[in-house]
């Protein structure tokens, strides 16, 4: 479905300047914006994915990964197609490359915002999580969506590549609750390269984030001789704990897959390594993920003591007291019941 988009201005010769995310496109009349799902028609932007869903379903909140906020609960997970990155290892991009394949497309089925509310209610859940593609980009509707989400008591997260302005984050901070923003490498050179974006971006939304209070986690997905050296894995967790040593820290293991396939899988012994040089940096809550035996409990950061207990991505034990360690008493960092 087609809508007038927000955060963006008319400008010289009915052209269209975009705000929504850092790439700030100026777009002529009867063209598309880089992610190819904000068309400027007749000198006004509009989107074409407003409601157009291409995946809905019901995750843990443990899957996003969100592991501070509201452990064990569910999350009602949507997306509509498209991207404004163009991640070679992009693991959705069935649907997040869609409208800028030859072949693609942006049809998905509608799905009203307040039918996503009632769905969410429906089955449990206790969040609505915009993620599987880049939320960024189908701003309108995650907005529409989180507004009413939060009227019906319902809270809202993002799972985003971070490109967002500062004026995005703003618009949506009343309803936005947590965010986990992947950080996929510490160089500009590697965001230019394979993402088609800049580092810079990311990190100011990171920021922000906190400074708004927004529950932030952070992944990277360590994929070899790409972003696995010990020295970028350090800088990215020195930069972590400049904002927040607070801040879970999730190393996801890189598979083969979309364009970039001359990597192997991320071996075991790198994401242990990435993981202690986090603990180094200061980092009190690092996670590995996909990888099998590896143990993802949240232990208190002051005592040791093992808070909240998974077997991959189900909680079967959360020892919390009001947030605090009964061990010791330390307050965990993150949003609970
Ligand atoms: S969302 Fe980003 S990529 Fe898409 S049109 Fe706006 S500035 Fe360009």
């Amino acid at each position: 479905m087609t809508r007038e988009a927000m955060l963006w201005k008319p400008l010289e010769g009915g052209q269209a300047g975009c705000g929504l995310c850092a790439h700030r496109c100026v777009i002529a009349p009867g063209k598309q914006g880089i992610c190819g799902v904000r068309e400027n028609r007749g000198g006004r932007l509009q989107t074409l994915v407003y409601g157009e869903v291409v995946a809905a379903h019901v995750d843990p909140i443990e899957k996003k990964p969100l592991y501070h906020f509201y452990p064990g609960s569910k999350a009602l997970s949507i997306a509509t197609p498209g991207c404004n990155f163009r991640c070679g290892f992009c693991q959705n991009w069935e649907i997040s490359q869609a409208p800028r394949r030859k072949g693609g497309g942006i049809a998905g089925e509608p799905f009203a915002p307040e039918d996503v509310v009632r769905a969410a209610l429906d089955q449990g859940c206790r969040s609505i999580s915009y993620t599987y593609t880049e939320p960024t980009i189908f701003f309108e509707y995650a907005f529409d969506t989180a507004r009413l989400a939060r009227e019906a008591g319902l809270l809202n997260n993002f799972v985003t590549n971070g490109y967002m302005t500062a004026e995005a984050l703003e618009t949506i901070r009343p309803y936005l609750d947590a965010a986990n923003v992947d950080l996929k490498a510490f160089k500009d050179e590697t965001y230019k390269k394979i993402c088609g974006a800049r580092l810079e971006p990311v990190l100011e939304t990171i920021r922000l984030m906190r400074r708004l209070g927004i529950w932030v986690e952070v992944t990277t997905l360590v994929v070899p001789d790409l972003n696995d050296g010990g020295e970028e894995l350090a800088a990215i967790a020195r930069f972590v704990v400049s904002v927040d040593p607070d801040i879970p820290w999730h190393l996801s293991r890189f598979h083969p897959d979309y364009e970039y396939t001359q990597a192997p899988p991320t071996p075991a012994a790198t994401l242990g390594a990435a993981a202690e040089a986090g603990r180094r940096e200061g980092l009190r809550h690092i996670y590995i993920g996909n990888v099998p035996g590896e143990s993802e409990d949240t232990l208190c950061a002051t005592c040791g003591f093992v808070l909240i207990r998974r077997r991959g991505f189900l909680v079967v034990g959360n020892a919390l007291r009001e947030s605090r360690c009964p061990s010791c008493g330390a307050v965990l960092a993150g949003l609970f019941d």
